[in-house]
């Protein structure tokens, strides 16, 4: 595969932060970017060279991206599966319209986590009324999910009898679901795998994942898990993009489950919130290495340089008059780094920023931002 070297222009579908970190890394390198987000606002658009305001189906925005850009990209995977399929006619696209079309459907995210012969919750895909009318004993107590567009927790619905399961299915309006049973978690992992080629493949540490509210809230790595235990999340991960044909980067997030073994929780076509220690702790981080597959350059090297404890900022911190925190105590910690998205709106459970301490062990690192954050 023919290399994009920089300055080479560079597109991506989508301008929020994690396309806003990943211009940052596409730049530092010396490539240009061009941004399409439809809002004028998009956190990645201040630091691209050109942003394509425009819906992510327009038609004549695509056509522009394609003549342009010598590869693009995606930071979401509710981009139309579709476009990028049209897009890669022309140009370089990673991940592949097939691979998003898969991540953005529960359904079909999961029947491929089976086929590729990893372990998923016991789930059934519901996609009209007739498949909810059979023994949901087997999920439940469960959790339906909406099969597209849910996100930090939204479209979920937790559900304790099959009465409750057809009512909260009929409440989502008969949209595709899966019904997944509660799993009793001992905790939550993520490993975030960057695939070139067959040869060409790395994965980060594995990360250990806190949430508040099905959002998240603190990433420790490493996680406080066996070795051998996250060796096997890092081989799961990889086995996965193998399965998919996969370029790019790849977030897999893991059950934990109380025996020890590990269930797929979902994949995710692009860097992962969960990844974003990876460029304040690690020899390369996740943007550089999504810079890196496009371009069909190596996979950077992935160790970790320091124990390392990422806090997310939703607008929750922010004052009830929209004033900003006390980033002072931040700015004082020398082995915190703060990073902000450049949002004009706080709002509640909206992902404003975060930061990232850096310690000699992670009981350490956890200890000092948990207290950095009561003093914001
Ligand atoms: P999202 O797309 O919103 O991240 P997830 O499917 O990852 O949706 O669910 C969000 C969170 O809800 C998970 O990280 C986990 O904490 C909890 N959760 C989801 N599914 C299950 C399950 N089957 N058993 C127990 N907890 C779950
Ligand atoms: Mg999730």
């Amino acid at each position: 595969m023919q290399v994009i070297l920089p300055p080479a222009m560079l597109g991506i579908l989508g301008g929020g932060q994690l396309g806003r970190m990943f211009v940052s890394a596409a730049k530092r390198m010396g490539y240009r970017v061009t941004v399409l987000d439809p809002d004028a606002q998009a956190p990645a658009a201040e630091f691209a060279d050109v942003h394509l305001c425009a819906a992510y189906n327009d038609a004549e925005a695509l056509r522009t991206l394609a003549a342009s850009c010598a590869a693009i990209t995606t930071e979401f995977e509710n981009v139309n599966a579709d476009a990028m399929r049209e897009l890669a006619k022309t140009t370089r696209v990673s991940p592949s319209g097939d691979c998003v079309a898969i991540a953005q459907d529960r359904i079909a995210e999961k029947a491929w986590v089976n086929k590729a012969g990893l372990p998923t919750a016991p789930y059934l895909a519901i996609e009209s009324v007739e498949d909810i009318q059979v023994e949901l004993a087997p999920y439940l107590p469960g959790i339906l999910k909406t099969a597209r567009l849910g996100y930090d927790g939204k479209g979920q619905v937790r559900v304790n009898s099959a009465d409750e399961a057809r009512a909260a299915y009929a409440n989502l309006g008969g949209q595709a679901c899966v019904l997944e049973k509660m799993l009793d978690l001992k905790l939550e992992v993520s490993a975030i795998v960057t695939r070139v080629s067959p040869e060409q493949l790395s994965v980060f540490p594995v990360a250990e994942n806190i949430h508040k509210n099905g959002i998240l809230d603190e990433s420790i790595v490493p996680a406080r898990i066996a070795p051998a235990l996250a060796a096997q999340a890092q081989q799961m991960a990889r086995q996965l993009a193998e399965a998919l044909d996969y370029v790019g980067v790849l977030a897999v997030e893991f059950f934990v489950l109380a025996d020890d073994s590990l269930v797929i929780n979902e994949i995710a076509p692009r860097p992962h919130n969960s990844g974003h220690y990876t460029i304040d702790a690690c020899v390369s981080d996740q943007y550089q290495q999504q810079v890196r597959a496009m371009c069909g350059l190596l996979p950077g090297r992935t160790d970790l340089l320091s124990p390392v404890v990422m806090v997310n900022l939703l607008g929750d911190v922010w004052q009830a008059d929209g004033g900003e925190p006390n980033w002072n105590v931040l700015m004082e910690a020398p082995n915190a780094h703060l990073h902000l998205y450049g949002k004009k709106h706080a709002r509640p459970g909206r992902k404003m920023g975060h930061y990232t301490v850096l310690a000699t062990d992670v009981d350490a690192a956890l200890e000092q931002a948990r207290a950095l954050k009561e003093t914001l």
